[in-house]
């Protein structure tokens, strides 16, 4: 095998092993759902046909992925650098571990310090991985499927495994972190939701619509409601704008408009 270029990046020293692939359509499709998820390090073990114009067809934007692809005649010879080797495989098996859920497969898969390469093989889509071919590997992952018609298309299984590669590879960003940051959306302090349902209760009073011989079950209702929200601070003050507008409402003439007039509306930011 030829010397795998390092990188810090923990997907590229993910190797996709195909072994005896028959149809040559399944390994460009492979080879696209690779570069889809940024993984391009592919090997062929004996493949029917290859190079193929199906495979090309299938590859799309990936060719030049696929003619990279390494072409070897055996799993030893496709695995013989890599510090763990996982069997991708939807038969259970008798002997060794249980298989790995894909998303801990790829946890353990990203984890592998560098420069460790980590080596997941797929059988040949008649028979699947030979039992020699399974004792070659550290461990199994199985796409978890009806059990009555369990087994996948080769490049649809690729394709589910690299998706789940490139999700544990990729620091998580959670939308709410990045909206946290701008001071519109910071959370208002306990102290301010305070004043909100105090607010809330006086006009609430004042329309009628609590009734203030049993008050506490309206408030303790809308206190669950809102601490589920968890409003942002944009949206405390709208709702203070508008129960302000109910206790002194103010009508939006043209003339308040041109004078500048202050009112209750409230302002998108
Ligand atoms: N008839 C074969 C299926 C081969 S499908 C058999 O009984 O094993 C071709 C390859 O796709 C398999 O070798 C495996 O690598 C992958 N594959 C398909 N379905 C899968 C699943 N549910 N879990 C894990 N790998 C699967």
């Amino acid at each position: 095998m030829a010397d795998i270029p390092l990188s810090p990046q923990p997907l590229s020293r993910i190797r996709i092993v195909l072994v005896s692939t028959q149809h040559p359509g399944n390994i460009g499709a492979a080879a696209r759902a690779m570069h889809n998820m940024g993984l391009s390090n592919l090997v062929l073990v004996n493949p029917r046909h290859f190079p193929d114009e199906q495979a090309t067809a299938m590859a799309s934007g990936a060719q030049a992925l696929l003619e990279s692809a390494q072409v070897v005649q055996t799993l030893d010879e496709a695995v013989a650098d890599c510090a763990w080797v996982v069997a991708v495989s939807a038969r259970p098996r008798h002997l060794g571990d249980e298989p790995l859920t894909p998303w801990n497969m790829a946890a353990r898969a990203v984890a592998m310090p560098a420069p460790n390469t980590v080596a997941l093989v797929f059988g040949c889509e008649r028979t699947g991985l030979t039992n020699e071919e399974l004792e070659r590997c550290n461990a199994t992952t199985r796409i978890d499927a009806n059990p009555e018609y369990s087994s996948l298309n080769l490049a649809q299984a690729v394709q589910v495994m690299v998706y789940e590669l490139r999700k544990a590879a990729l620091p998580e960003v959670p939308s709410v972190a990045l909206k946290l940051g701008h001071p519109w959306y910071a959370p208002p302090s306990a102290e301010e939701m305070e004043r909100l349902y105090e607010h809330l209760e006086r006009v609430l009073r004042m329309t009628g619509f609590l009734n203030p011989d049993n008050p506490r079950v309206l408030m303790r209702r809308l206190r669950v409601l809102f601490n589920r929200a968890q409003p942002d601070r944009n949206e405390l003050n709208m709702l203070r704008g508008i129960l302000s507008s109910v206790e002194s409402p103010k009508v939006r003439t043209k003339r308040s408009h041109k004078t500048g007039t202050r009112t209750h509306q409230f302002e998108e930011k």
